[in-house]
């Protein structure tokens, strides 16, 4: 990057990495098609830029959860196979089905809006039924409402099932495809993963019951897509893994996983200055010089997305060398205790990076801050320009 176009504090998206990441996970599961989830800017990569190298790559689907992400997507000129599947009665399902989006349906309220946007615009709409296994979230829900009778449907689910065989028949709607969402995907053990599955097979039997079908059947998020081919089925979605992190850190890194992280971090030291020993740091003095040090400034802070929760705790590398944030973290800078190392204001701090290059990971972030790898990538915010290589 030529200096003119250095911003002290800066995102740096490879997307050559997502390109590999997309072929890496595509051939893991070489019988099922794959959706790129680039919702929520793309976990903070870029929806756009993300969107096409992913497209680049061969993924089938690019999947959202907002109608406005689907619709940016198609503003841009990304066209292709495109799902969105949270929405509220107050989507604009017109404009959808003009973009040419799928839509996941997870209520039979949202199957009537859609019946009629498509027919006051005399189309054809394509849906995938989307039933809760048991997370708990959207979804028509479709574990069983009696504990009698265990193996049965749930009423939610059968009523969305029935509903949308009937809107098909009627010649506005066509249900091409049914989808579910793991809770424990990452814990393969747990009794809910197969728990689900056996639900979502009862789902899939109750569509081809009412008449529905061939369905594009989809369930595997990253972890399941990485670690249990039992739940490919006709199509995998993985959101995280795409962007190189791991979606089961207990189980493996990125690299077990072979995958590459994605996005860098770093900014230009602000400044540096010699203090005594003694000498607080940032709001609340929590951070205590216990030598005469040097301390450097970080032009970034919680206004970009640095969680103040990284306070005492966050992890950076300077000439190869790890330091961690010292004291809170403000809006706009943070410190580091750069005790005896050689360095001057300009000098690059990496706040994420390559762990291979032994430069922080956004796991090591999260395990800082008590949260998970998929919160840090997404929380940096628009301040911070993204530059694409
Ligand atoms: N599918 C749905 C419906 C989701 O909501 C998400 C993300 O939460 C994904 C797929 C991708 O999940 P992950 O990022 O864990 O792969």
């Amino acid at each position: 990057m030529s200096d003119a176009l250095r911003p002290p504090a800066r995102v740096v998206v490879d997307l050559g990495a997502i390109a590999d990441n997309v072929r890496s996970l595509r051939a893991r599961n070489p019988g099922s098609a794959l959706m790129t989830v680039v919702k929520a800017d793309a976990y903070g990569h870029g929806l756009v830029p993300v969107a096409r190298a992913a497209r680049g790559a061969g993924a089938d689907w690019l999947g959202v959860a907002q109608p406005l992400e689907a619709l940016a997507l198609r503003s841009a000129g990304v066209g292709g196979p495109l799902m969105c599947w949270l929405h509220t009665p107050g989507t604009d399902f017109a404009a959808l089905l003009a973009a040419d989006v799928t839509l996941g349906v997870s209520a039979q309220w949202g199957l009537e809006l859609i019946e009629a946007a498509a027919a006051a615009g005399g189309q054809v709409a394509r849906v995938h039924l989307k039933v809760d296994t048991g997370l708990g979230r959207n979804g028509a829900f479709a574990p069983s409402d009696d504990p009698a009778r265990p193996d049965q449907l749930g009423a939610d689910a059968a009523g969305l099932i029935e509903a949308a065989a009937r809107a098909q028949d009627r010649g506005h709607v066509r249900v091409t495809g049914l989808f579910s969402h793991f809770a424990e995907a990452d814990e393969p053990s747990s009794p809910s993963v197969a728990a689900q599955q056996e639900v979502f097979e009862r789902a899939t039997s109750a569509a081809t019951r009412a008449g529905l079908g061939p369905l594009v059947r989809h369930l595997a998020n990253s972890a399941a897509t990485l670690l249990d081919p039992s739940a490919a089925y006709d199509l995998v979605r993985p959101g995280l893994a795409t962007y190189g992190l791991s979606p089961a850190p207990q189980l493996g890194t990125s690299a077990d996983f072979g995958l590459r992280p994605a996005m860098q971090v770093a900014a230009d030291l602000a400044g540096i200055k010699a203090v005594p020993a003694g000498q607080g740091v940032s709001y609340g003095l929590t951070y205590l010089t216990t030598v005469a040090t040097r301390l450097g400034v970080v032009p970034m802070g919680y206004g970009d997305g640095v969680p103040r929760h990284a306070s005492g705790a966050g992890p950076v590398t300077l000439g190869g060398r790890r330091f961690t944030v010292a004291g809170r973290v403000c809006m706009d800078q943070f410190v580091v205790d750069l005790g005896d190392a050689a360095a001057q204001a300009g000098d690059e701090v990496v706040l994420l990076g390559d762990p291979a290059r032994g430069e922080p990971s956004a796991q090591d972030w999260a395990d800082a801050c008590g949260t998970i790898s998929y919160e840090i990538v997404t929380r940096l915010s628009g301040r911070l320009p993204r530059t694409y290589i």
